[in-house]
């Protein structure tokens, strides 16, 4: 392929990462937007294959990794449940993180002879940079997978003296730089690979450091990290669209963790510094007093019956239950009788950035009556009956009430302020952030136990045969 034609497909796979980014920003265009963004990437990649030197080692040898590679992504992508799709998430930014710093050490192994001077300071230096950010990004990953998945606690670690145990690390990483640039012929690689070592310390120790309800930002930091590795790989393969691509990642999961620490009321900086979500609030958290009442299919169906308004308000409990085609049909169920229903959305509720939202979009239920928390929130003191379905802390009322809580100062949905709440669960235990919830001991709060498909199921024959 020539230089020129390769630098046409290179902009047009650029322009679809572009487009790709702007469809997904919305649930109307995000199918097109991934289309864009798959076409964009087989671009990219049928350009780059092509532009290897011709030679039929490089092909056999290239084609004995893609060809394993592609099956296995293709297989593990057709098979995840959106439960485990977190998961996958934050274990592929790891293969972003490792590829960088392999990219990274077989760069400095076998330099590029042509670089003098100058450039040759510049690409050690994007060397030593792009180590750095793929092994945080690698072993922050790893430990981020093991948090999701339950390997490992969701609390933090809260070690003592953290934030200068961090300090100390960037330092001698910054110290180890120095040692590293300007040597040649080989000698700097002991520098290199130690402070790969510490880099790689360092992204456990950060993950480690955050816990419980602050999570979500620390996958779409993990996110934007990667975005950065790849950068970073694109300046030291002089890759262009590497490092376009690269940085469309990486702002906008910068972006996104901004957004997501508004949401949450939380100050990015003290989220990426860690052991903010070991404690909001300084001291125990308050006890909580009263008793929670159960209630029974037929009694929730009667109540949703009565009510002019529902609010229906899904959690990681309702992919849990893959509950999303029964509450399609309920929601279906109950507009028919001319009952107003609408969805409120916690901006972290499930364990990905719109997790919900991709659940009910995949279950067909319009998008219009799925409204963001800003947009509800002050119509639950307008609304007859809510139903909670699988909910916990994006529904806690401590994060108001407690300042002494966990998750104070999240906001959250304040479905107690609506005369009826059913919250749909499997019994009193506590959500992702381990923290109880007093709105399960609220007057006006019904829990309705058990699995949440069963008992949406089980609403929707009462509420069909009425
Ligand atoms: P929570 O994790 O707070 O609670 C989910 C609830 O669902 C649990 O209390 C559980 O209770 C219930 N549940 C589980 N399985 C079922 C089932 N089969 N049927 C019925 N209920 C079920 O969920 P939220 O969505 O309210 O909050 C999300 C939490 O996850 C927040 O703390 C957020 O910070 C965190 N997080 C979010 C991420 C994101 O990007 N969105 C990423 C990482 C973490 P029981 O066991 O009693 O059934």
């Amino acid at each position: 392929m020539s230089n020129n034609l390769l630098t046409v497909a290179y902009i047009a796979a650029s322009a679809l990462f572009i487009l790709s980014l702007g469809g997904l920003s919305n649930q109307e265009s995000a199918r097109k937007g991934n289309l864009y963004g798959i076409l964009g990437m087989l671009i990219a990649f049928v350009a780059t294959a092509t532009v290897l030197p011709h030679g039929i080692t490089e092909y056999a040898t290239l084609s004995t990794v893609i060809l394993p590679g592609v099956v296995i992504g293709a297989i593990v992508a057709s098979r995840v449940a959106m439960t485990s799709m977190p998961e996958l998430v934050a274990i592929l930014h790891s293969f972003v993180g490792a590829a960088a710093v392999l990219v990274g050490v077989a760069n400095y192994l076998e330099p590029n002879s042509s670089l003098t001077g100058v450039e040759a300071t510049i690409h050690q230096l994007e060397i030593f940079i792009g180590v750095f950010i793929g092994a945080v990004t690698f072993t922050g990953s790893i430990i981020a997978f093991g948090k999701l998945r339950a390997i490992i606690s969701s609390k933090s670690l809260m070690l003592p003296a953290r934030h200068w145990l961090n300090l100390g690390m960037i330092l001698a990483s910054v110290w180890l730089g120095f040692q590293f640039m300007g040597t040649g012929s080989l000698s700097g690689l002991p520098a290199l690979l130690i402070m790969c070592a510490i880099a790689s310390l360092l992204g456990i120790h950060l993950v480690l450091a955050i816990g419980g309800a602050d999570m979500p930002v620390v996958i779409s930091m993990l996110n934007s990290y990667s975005g950065w590795a790849a950068a970073a790989a694109g300046f030291m393969l002089s890759n262009d669209l590497l490092i376009i691509t690269g940085a469309l990642v990486g702002s906008s999961g910068a972006i996104l963790s901004y957004i997501m620490c508004k949401a949450m009321n939380r100050s990015f900086i003290s989220v990426i510094a860690g052991g903010f979500g070991a404690g909001a609030g300084s001291g125990s958290a308050a006890p909580i007093e009263g008793e929670a009442t159960a209630t029974t299919v037929d009694e929730a169906a009667e109540m949703l019956k009565d009510a002019k308004s529902v609010i229906i308000v899904p959690g990681y409990g309702m992919a849990v239950a893959q509950a999303q085609h029964a509450v399609s049909d309920i929601t279906r169920t109950l507009r028919d009788r001319g009952t107003q229903v609408r969805f409120g959305i916690h901006p972290v509720a499930g364990r990905l950035p719109g997790h919900m939202n991709v659940l009910l979009a995949e279950a067909d239920v319009p998008y219009d009556i799925v409204l963001e928390m800003d947009e509800i929130n002050e119509d639950f003191a307008k609304t007859d009956a809510v139903l909670v379905i699988g909910a916990n802390d994006t529904v806690n009322p401590s994060a108001i009430e407690d300042p002494n809580s966990a998750i104070a100062g999240m906001p959250v949905l304040e479905v107690w302020n609506s005369t009826n709440v059913i919250v749909l669960k499997r019994s009193m235990a506590s959500g992702y952030a381990g923290v109880e919830n007093p709105l399960f001991y609220k007057s006006n709060t019904k829990m309705l136990f058990g699995d949440a498909k069963k008992n949406v199921d089980a609403l929707l024959g009462k509420l069909s045969y009425a």
